[in-house]
């Protein structure tokens, strides 16, 4: 293991734009459960999944009805409740600290929780948003959470919360199974996956899309590169290979598919500092 740990340290320290993705796989250490891994909501509870990818379609079709739901204690909707208490762990903190190396240039995650922020991940792009944010359905305008008194409204039969600026229905930030990815996000995470030479992918299943494709971007320009190499075309300056090491409790269809160069099978709270570790040797 100890190899594996000095060789993502060798390769992040060579690298010029080495970035991560990280998914819910990163929280179940701060006490908030993913959906796949075997500990996972979805797994323990398939109707749960179900009423994952109706979601969207309820607030669209009763956004009142589908608040009442959310703020339900117990509800599978209720996330604020467990996200709100929880605390970055040393796998956040870890990739926090390689930003601050200089070697990481973005943190681009699929968690909702904000826990990347809270242990000081600056370039971080949210692709599903954020459960601390409320965002306005008709202009896209976002407010903190903390501005709306929402189980007052709740208990005033106010729901759903409203837009402070053109009076739309209010949802949380995060992006719902079957909602578009909003394009700033998009274009930004596309670019980054892009023109990334090593990808740290850390604690995803990497089944849920768009999301999903990023590696796969980088995995099929490296193939281009290979290509261009072998029939003579120099290309190794203008379009860097790239290096994806995975980081995950278990395989993924990334490893199956021989997408990621490695996978370092641990937990991200524990193997990341690792890898921190031996960048600082290399750096002594
Ligand atoms: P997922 O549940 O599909 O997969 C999580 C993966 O992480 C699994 O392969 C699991 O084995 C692995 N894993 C679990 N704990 C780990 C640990 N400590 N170390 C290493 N690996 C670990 O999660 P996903 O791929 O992120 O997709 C789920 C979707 O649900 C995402 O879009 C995300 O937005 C959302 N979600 C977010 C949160 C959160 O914000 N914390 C929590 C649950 C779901």
């Amino acid at each position: 293991m100890e190899e594996m740990f000095q060789r993502a340290a060798g390769d992040l320290v060579n690298s010029k734009y080495a970035i991560a993705l990280t998914g819910a796989g990163m929280s179940t250490e701060s006490g908030i459960p993913d959906f796949r891994g075997p500990d996972g909501i979805w797994t323990k509870n398939p109707e749960a999944e179900r009423k994952s990818y109706d979601a969207y379609y309820e607030l669209l079709h009763d956004p009142k009805a589908h608040w009442e739901e959310i703020l339900t204690p117990g509800s599978f909707f209720n996330l604020f409740e467990n996200i709100g208490k929880a605390l970055p762990n040393p796998g956040h903190h870890a990739l926090a600290e390689l930003e601050g190396m200089g070697i990481l240039k973005f943190v681009i995650t699929q968690n909702v929780d904000g826990l990347h922020r809270r242990a000081g991940s600056q370039n971080l792009i949210e692709y599903h948003g954020g459960l601390g944010r409320l965002r306005c359905m008709s202009c896209g305008l976002r407010f903190d959470r903390e501005e709306f008194d929402l189980e007052g409204l709740k208990r005033e039969n106010q729901l759903p919360p409203r837009c402070k600026s053109c009076n739309g229905v209010l949802k949380h930030d995060g992006v719902y199974f079957r909602e578009p990815i909003p394009g700033d996000v998009y274009n930004l995470s596309l670019e980054a996956a892009s023109k990334c030479d090593v990808m740290l992918v850390c604690g995803t299943s990497a089944v849920v899309y768009p999301f999903a494709e990023l590696p796969r971007v980088a995995r099929q320009r490296r193939a281009e590169t290979e290509r261009k190499a072998e029939a003579g075309i120099h290309v190794a300056e203008r379009i860097p290979a790239v290096t994806i090491i995975e980081v995950n409790a278990e395989p993924t269809p990334l490893t199956g598919e021989g997408i990621s160069d490695y996978l370092i099978r641990g937990k991200t709270g524990e193997v990341l500092p690792k890898i921190v570790e031996e960048v600082r040797k290399i750096r002594q």
